[in-house]
């Protein structure tokens, strides 16, 4: 079990954090914490406040889930530091929640671990609480492009200015927030093209953004730069920097730990392989869905549908990565 440290404000409802969706159905009011939490089968306390669930994961370290994707709030010496900005709809809520939190601690920067419309859609928001936007370049560019996303059946078009970060960079690094350093990881064609990861080493907690799914199959977004083979190599690399103390924090839902990641690691690789084999025997995605290779896995991890055929476009896009055998 991990060692949380939390707050309990005043009014405050405990509730699930297991999916965000199902948030506001499973608010439970009236019960102790203990019986709350026994009920529910999870040992992380948290609590609710108009439709978010904030939950202090260390003492500078607060998650904020709900938004449309996991937000991560880092109060350091100057300032608060946010990871990622949840999607457009819940963007006032956010910015009142974080708002809230920061009281007079002024916020000062966004970080956006890729440019899909549920991490930055509150981008704008955060801006307006005085956020300077950090991302990797990539993500500046989807999110000033046009193009079409097919896995989602949608296309994107080109966000305002002011959505779009003042500040890039093309590989790693790190960055001083006053008290503690965060590193910052970019991960070449996994989820997307322009993927972070963020570790703080001295709170012990990495969040993951698009990188860790919620207990979904993970998506690689073809669209936009990514496919299997680079997502297995950033969690590789993501399960070298984390221990098993680690909190890591996965696109939406509850916070996890280094066994999560690890679970994740072992079912791509497996079915990475399975899926090479297939597509080489002339397989197509739907094909493999028909065969239902990942039956093992749908129990823990739902509808494979959209995985599967996504992760298939993203082979075929991929066969010199994989011993150039088409
Ligand atoms: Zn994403």
């Amino acid at each position: 079990m991990l060692e949380i440290n939390f707050e309990i404000r005043k009014n405050a409802t405990f509730a699930t954090m297991k999916n965000p969706q199902l948030l506001r159905r499973r608010l439970v009011q009236g019960m102790t914490l203990a019986g709350v939490l026994s009920a529910l089968g999870i040992s992380l306390p948290v609590f609710a406040q108009d439709g978010l669930v904030t939950q202090k994961l260390t003492d500078r370290i607060t998650l904020v889930s709900g938004a449309g994707s996991n937000v991560v709030l880092f109060t350091g010496r100057d300032g608060i530091t946010v990871v990622d900005s949840g999607s457009a709809p819940m963007a006032s809520e956010l910015a009142g929640t974080i708002k809230d939190l920061a009281g007079a601690t002024p916020v000062t920067t966004l970080f956006n671990t890729h440019w899909h419309e549920d991490h930055t859609g509150g981008n704008e928001a955060l801006r307006d609480l005085g956020a300077r936007i950090i991302a990797h370049e990539n993500t500046r560019l989807w999110l000033s492009a046009e193009f079409e996303v097919e896995w989602r059946n949608t296309s994107h078009s080109p966000r305002r200015k002011a959505a779009l970060p003042d500040m890039t960079f093309y590989g790693s690094g790190e960055k001083d927030l006053g008290g503690e350093t965060v590193q910052y990881f970019h991960y070449e064609q996994a989820h997307t093209d322009g993927d972070i990861a963020l570790f703080f080493p001295d709170s012990n907690v990495l969040v993951a953004g698009g990188l860790m799914s919620d207990g979904t199959y993970p998506i690689t977004d073809i669209a936009t730069g990514g496919w299997i083979g680079g997502l297995i190599q950033a969690n590789e690399a993501m399960l070298a920097i984390a221990n098993d103390a680690t909190i890591i924090v996965p696109e939406n839902g509850p916070a996890r730990t280094k066994a999560d990641l690890q679970a994740q690691y072992d079912m791509l690789t497996d079915l990475y392989e399975t899926m090479k084999s297939l597509v080489q025997d002339g397989f197509t995605g739907r094909n493999m869905l028909d065969k239902g290779i990942t039956s093992k896995y749908d129990a823990t991890w739902g509808d494979p549908t959209e995985f599967l055929l996504e992760t298939y476009r993203g082979m075929t896009a991929h066969t010199s990565d994989m011993g150039g055998f088409i």
